[in-house]
């Protein structure tokens, strides 16, 4: 463990540029499952693809249930030692930037500033109209929800329907967030992908296009991921134990 962080300090040291690519492992010691390791509360249930969602009642109100059963995780988690760890080295000019897969607003939470963040997959702490964009808090769902019996709200300025800030499987990514990773990316000398199994696209192109130009490409994760043989280093361990001394101060 000593040596992958001396290693890692050094690899830090030397990038002008260093961007950090997050992932669930970042926050399962805060409590929230990640997506496909065993027991992950994601596992128990398929993904409701968007276009389901969209065009079936039913399918909203199941969402909604879920997100409900989860919100107790979400909204009681606080960052762990790899959120402050990144919120530090930013916060010391050491990185430029870190583009998340994470929903959870737990970078956010540790002091990183929304310009050096990129949320690919959007936020789970609000929800918006479909049709007309508008805002809505969780609160004010869930109040609808428990009041219909389980009914998913629909919107009261348009009619369409409500979903959590999320970007679903078969949903479009986000365009404005697309284009700040890609010329984060393209910018960068040393690309460090943290507690993620790289598996889903688009958002796992980022780490293959940063090493394609020509930046380090670095690893930490529990598992090993199908890019760890491009990685200049690969660190399998507990994300919070390895980047613990990078959270304090020296
Ligand atoms: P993933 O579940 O596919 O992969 C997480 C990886 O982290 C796994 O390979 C696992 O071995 C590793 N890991 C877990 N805990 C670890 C730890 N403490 N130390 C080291 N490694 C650890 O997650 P993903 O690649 O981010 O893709 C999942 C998708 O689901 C994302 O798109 C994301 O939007 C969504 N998601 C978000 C959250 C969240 O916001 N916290 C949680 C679950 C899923
Ligand atoms: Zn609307």
């Amino acid at each position: 463990l000593k040596g992958a962080q001396a290693r890692l300090a050094e690899l830090l040291d030397e990038a002008s540029c260093a961007v950090a690519f997050t992932g669930a492992g970042l926050s399962t010691e805060c409590g929230i499952p990640d997506f496909r390791s065993p027991g992950g509360l994601w596992t128990q249930n398929k993904p409701i693809p968007f276009d389901v969602f969209v065009s079936h009642k039913a399918a909203r109100n199941e969402a909604w249930r879920r997100k409900f059963a989860m919100e107790e995780a979400f909204a009681s988690a606080r960052p762990g030692r790899g959120h402050r760890a990144l919120a530090r080295l930013h916060g010391h000019g050491r990185l430029k930037g870190i583009i998340t897969q994470n929903i959870d607003g737990l970078h956010q939470a540790s002091g990183v500033p929304d310009a050096a963040l990129i949320e690919l997959h959007g936020n789970g702490t609000y929800a918006t109209c479909l049709d007309c964009g508008a805002r809505y808090e969780l609160d004010w769902v869930k109040a609808r929800f428990d009041a219909s019996g389980g009914s998913a709200p629909d919107c009261p300025e348009c009619g369409g329907p409500i979903k959590a800030a999320t970007i679903s499987f078969g949903q479009a990514m986000p365009e404005t967030e697309m284009a700040r990773a890609d010329e984060l990316t393209r910018k960068c000398d040393l690309f460090i992908v943290i507690g993620s199994s790289l598996v889903v696209f688009p958002a796992a192109g980022f780490p293959l296009k940063a090493k394609k130009k020509g930046a380090r490409l670095v690893i930490l994760n529990r598992e090993p991921t199908d890019f760890d043989e491009l990685a200049d280093l690969v660190v399998r361990t507990e994300i919070g134990d390895l980047l613990e001394p990078f959270a304090q101060d020296a």
